[in-house]
């Protein structure tokens, strides 16, 4: 038997795809897996890659509907196409569901509007998934198709944690709150944890750190996050790949009056040219170290800076949850990084968290979820890898077949 889903994130200027089939012995290791990008660009690329075969097109892309087209006819020529293989449902991937999608829901033209009325609280991804959609629906229109939002586990904040101390009726007007994001990873991975740690899952406080070019905290508390933080949009909170975090509004007041940049400008700033890249030139966490064995010292100011950050939200969920579990590393950064988990955790053992220096290198070479606190240590601190698109193939299949 097979059941093959297949997930779509669209992006802005590229599609990533994956087919799953949740009925295989590894279903985490996608069947298939491609990607459309420089779509609108002079040369475009398209690559599939399956286990024994991969195909690449550079030929233009002059827009993601011809990209997603191709895609699918160069799959069929591998004897792969979504017909071939009988795909059974669609998730696709929405950054944004705002107040009005708190769980996973099938598409139809009314959620697809729903969908498309968020675009002023994500410009930059809902477009793009909207389109992604939109295409693959004309595409394969017998399949039910998914939405599935990185904002939904966070429905569950406690007003304390997901309104701003902002003029409650210009916050309500406008849609302005803590929706989060990520939350597709950090709901996955946590679900994981109190199996590894041998607790019930109503009775597990637990820390979430997704680091990976994006980057965000969740405090979760029996399985509910009670905070996170990435705030309105995916710019708040920890330090990025390119993005500030956390960072005073005034600024942005200053550099209007001062340095005269436009709302525009500020918005590209914040989003493309600061985090690691901004304060360091790199935003990759190899370059980074890199450049920090070589002695430049900006690199490990900007190093400093992130490890900061993490410990700041650390320290405050820790607070907020009164009696914490387990703290879980997850995405590029949290799973490869062995020196961000040993910093970002140094010095807490008054808290009960103790790391194994010989776990957090991994020397046993431990594949998948592992822990690397010591035996002692009351907190358990963990590695899981985050699969996003197995939780988003997941729940595609569960309303499938509902
Ligand atoms: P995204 O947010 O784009 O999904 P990922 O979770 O894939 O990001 O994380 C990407 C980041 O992970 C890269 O920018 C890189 O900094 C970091 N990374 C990936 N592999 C390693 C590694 N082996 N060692 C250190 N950092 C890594």
């Amino acid at each position: 038997m097979t059941q093959h889903i297949l997930v779509l994130n669209s992006g802005s200027s590229s599609i990533k795809f994956q087919v799953l089939d949740l009925e295989a012995e590894h279903p985490d290791v996608p069947f298939l897996s491609g990607l459309v990008e420089q779509i609108g660009e002079s040369r475009g690329h398209i690559r599939i890659v399956t286990e024994n075969n991969t195909i690449e097109d550079r030929r233009p892309i002059l827009s993601h509907s011809v990209g997603l087209e191709r895609a699918f006819g160069m799959m069929s020529l591998l004897g792969v196409g979504p017909q071939d293989l009988d795909v059974h449902a669609v998730g696709h991937r929405v950054v944004q569901g705002g107040s009005i999608f708190n769980e996973p829901v099938i598409i139809d033209d009314r959620v697809a509007e729903q969908i498309g009325s968020l675009i002023p609280l994500a410009p930059l991804h809902n477009p793009a998934h909207l389109d992604g959609i939109e295409n693959a629906r004309a595409l394969l229109p017998d399949v039910p198709h998914v939405a599935v939002f990185d904002t939904a586990f966070f429905h569950s904040l406690p007003d304390a944690a997901s309104r701003y101390a902002l003029n409650r009726d210009i916050a309500d007007q406008y849609h302005i709150r803590r929706y989060g994001a990520h939350g597709t990873s950090h709901k996955y991975v946590s679900g994981l944890v109190p199996d590894i740690i041998g607790k019930d899952p109503r009775e597990v406080n637990q820390i979430t750190l997704h680091l990976g070019n994006g980057a965000s905290a969740a405090a979760i508390r029996g399985g509910k996050a009670i905070d996170t933080s990435m705030g309105l949009t995916p710019l708040a909170g920890l330090v990025m790949g390119t993005r500030t975090g956390d960072i005073d509004p005034s600024v942005i007041f200053h550099l209007v009056r001062e340095a005269k940049m436009s709302i525009d400008e500020i918005d590209t700033l914040f989003n493309r040219r600061s985090g690691l890249k901004g304060l360091c030139g790199v935003n990759d966490f190899r370059l980074l170290q890199e450049l920090m064995n070589e002695g430049e010292s900006d690199a490990q100011e900007a190093y400093d800076i992130y490890v900061h950050r993490v410990r700041q939200y650390v320290g405050s969920y820790m607070l907020e949850l009164g009696r914490l579990d387990a703290i879980t590393f997850t995405a590029g950064v949290g799973e490869n990084h062995v020196g961000i988990r040993r910093d970002t955790m140094a010095n807490l053992e008054n808290f009960g968290i103790i790391i194994d220096d010989a776990r957090n290198n991994n020397e046993a070479g431990v594949k998948g979820a592992r822990l690397i606190s010591t035996d002692d240590s009351e907190v358990k601190v963990l590695v899981v890898p985050t699969n996003e698109e197995l939780a988003i193939a997941r729940a595609a299949a569960e309303l499938a077949d509902s």
